[in-house]
């Protein structure tokens, strides 16, 4: 059997530390994947602190895996050795409801067995995500990857890149629709890229001054510190589209009265705290708060291609696994520009 080596946390006051693990032998739908890079997503660090409840250790983290076919089961006909492969934050879903059956296999009836913190369909193994050497998927949860994107910069699409562009593509977000990004973090500057290429008017909203430029480099038109009260105001009633990426606790009532007549707020960030919504705050306008999680395998390649005709990936700031602490760390400290990405070269020899 395939042996992984890893970073995991057994507890969620843990840091991470060396782990080694088993991977199943390729089944006859399995690929094995080398794993070059994995990102970082906020996501892994909710979930290694157990921010959302029932986090199951010990925990390997990493939803944003990019790497090399090894191996593949006698039948798997989507790659072969040698092949970029990418997989994404499920690696399995009931495969028989509607919405599995429609490729948006991310909202099954079952629900997703994630890529890691997850049983697998078995019923048994603990399923343990990219922070690590070698995994083995099947080929229906694992994605193509053009040669032609970077590949540290394209590991975080498999999260970050697909997490915004699904929500913007649903909201039908096209030339001149004006979008208002939330959060300039790891989702946030994927949501910028996005919004901009599909020529939306895009303005970026933050709480961090020193991000103005950056903002404005990743295609935002505008730039509006939400701290500041006046340029809020300025706002008001604006937007048609808004896509809130904040991973803090923090109320809705503050945004969504920057939406104007039919105005969607698009939610993405899972904070550990629930929102506080005001009625008053929606009935103005007709707003309605709308949640997206990631994406269907169909949409996800469908990202992915995008990404690589349009040269999109994401800022990275590639480290050692032995880092993953600091970069936790900075990670609370909204010190991140914009994803930090594990190369696992650190990890082999
Ligand atoms: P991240 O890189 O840490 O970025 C979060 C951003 O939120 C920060 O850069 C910051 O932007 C803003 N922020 C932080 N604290 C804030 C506060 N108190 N008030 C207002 N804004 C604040 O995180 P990420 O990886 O992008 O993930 C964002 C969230 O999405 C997390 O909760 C994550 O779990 C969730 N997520 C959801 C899905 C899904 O399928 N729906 C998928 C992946 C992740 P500024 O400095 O610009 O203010
Ligand atoms: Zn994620
Ligand atoms: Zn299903």
């Amino acid at each position: 059997m395939p042996v992984a080596n890893a970073y995991a946390v057994r507890n969620p006051t843990d840091k991470l530390s060396p782990y080694s693990f088993e991977r199943r032998e390729p089944g006859p739908k399995d690929v094995q994947i080398d794993i070059l890079y994995c990102g970082v997503c906020h996501s892994d660090l909710h979930q290694v602190r157990d921010e959302w409840g029932g986090s199951k250790y010990p925990m390997v983290p990493g939803h944003e895996i990019v790497g090399k076919v090894v191996k593949t089961g006698p039948a798997v006909t989507k790659f072969k050795l040698g092949d970029l492969a990418a997989v994404g934050v499920m690696i399995d879903s009931c495969r028989k409801c509607r919405n599995c059956n429609n490729y948006v296999e991310n909202y099954c009836d079952e629900g997703i067995t994630g890529t890691y913190n997850a049983i697998e369909r078995d019923g048994k193994t603990l399923a343990q995500g990219g922070y690590s050497t070698t995994i083995v998927t099947d080929e229906r949860y694992v994605f193509s990857l053009s040669p032609r994107l970077d590949l540290a910069g394209a590991a975080p699409l498999l999260c970050a890149g697909i997490t915004t562009y699904s929500p913007l593509r649903f909201a039908g977000v096209k030339s001149g629709t004006k979008v208002g990004i939330i959060g300039l973090g790891g989702l946030g500057h994927m949501g910028v890229k996005f919004a901009a290429s599909f020529g939306a008017e895009v303005t970026m909203i933050s709480t961090s001054p020193s991000k103005e430029k950056d903002a404005r480099k990743l295609g935002a038109h505008n730039f509006l510190l939400q701290t500041d009260k006046g340029q809020m105001k300025k706002y008001d009633s604006y937007f048609d589209v808004l896509l809130n990426t904040i991973s803090a606790p923090h109320d809705y009532a503050k945004y969504l009265n920057l939406l104007g007549y039919e105005g969607k707020m698009m939610i993405v960030g899972l904070p550990s705290v629930d929102p506080k919504v005001e009625p008053f705050a929606l009935l103005k306008n007709r707003r309605s708060i709308t949640g997206s999680m990631i994406g269907g395998t169909k949409e996800t390649q469908e990202m992915l291609d995008y990404c690589a005709e349009h040269n999109i990936i994401s800022e990275v700031e590639v480290i050692p696994m032995q880092q993953i602490n600091e970069a936790y760390e900075r990670m609370e400290k909204n010190d991140v520009r914009y994803r930090f990405v594990i190369d696992l070269a650190s990890l082999k020899n």
